[in-house]
């Protein structure tokens, strides 16, 4: 059985620096028939598990602590019993949505998350959050980039814990170091691939 990746998308808001914007985010879910893992957990726990169906979820994983990605990570959490990963550098964004709860295992780069006979590789790639993560899965062909790449450039870096220099010396680092015909899952909005991205980009 095939890993393969599954998409939904959920409606909410993202707040920071005292300002509430409406929002639509994707949610992906990577696995085969009997397992999977979540990547991120916007707004509505229903919606997610509208994309997990009868799926065991192995863990749920955060690309950023922005409160529109992990909102209704404890809540999935509860539901689903899976650990919650998040790169500890986000913590101050963690925070600022959950103080009752942590999440449980700590991202770094180069770990590899196998799941549906596939493995999902976490990149560090901070700017739009000092803990955002991106995750390469080699074997399908796309890299999941939460708001670090998304059709059209890099993600917003206008906020408090974010940095513009960075966000693009990640996006060259390590997602430029991937094949062009990678496809891009972004956090929000439509895909892209690592070549059209790097053309605008002008590398
Ligand atoms: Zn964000």
């Amino acid at each position: 059985m095939a890993a393969r990746v599954d998409h939904g998308v959920s409606s909410g808001t993202f707040s920071l620096d005292g300002e509430t914007f409406e929002v639509e985010n994707n949610i992906w879910v990577v696995g085969d028939d009997t397992e999977c893992v979540v990547i991120d957990a916007p707004h509505d726990v229903a919606d997610i598990l509208a994309v997990v169906g009868d799926r065991k979820v192995k863990a749920i994983i955060c690309t950023h602590a922005h409160d529109d990605h992990v909102r209704v990570a404890p809540a999935l959490r509860e539901e689903v019993v899976a650990p919650i990963m998040l790169h500890p550098e986000d913590r101050p964004l963690w925070e600022l949505t959950h103080t009752r709860y942590l999440w449980d295992l700590d991202l770094e780069d180069g770990l590899e998350i196998p799941v549906g006979g596939t493995s999902l590789r976490v990149l560090h790639t901070p700017g739009h959050a000092p803990g955002a993560v991106c995750l390469y899965a080699a074997d399908l062909g796309c890299v999941f980039t939460g708001d670090t790449l998304f059709q059209g450039g890099p993600g917003a870096t206008g906020r408090s814990y974010s940095d513009p220099d960075l966000i693009v010396a990640s996006i060259r680092s390590a997602l430029f170091a991937l094949p062009d015909e990678t496809v891009v899952h972004t956090g929000h909005g439509a895909d892209t691939t690592i070549g059209a991205e790097r053309q605008g980009l002008g590398t």
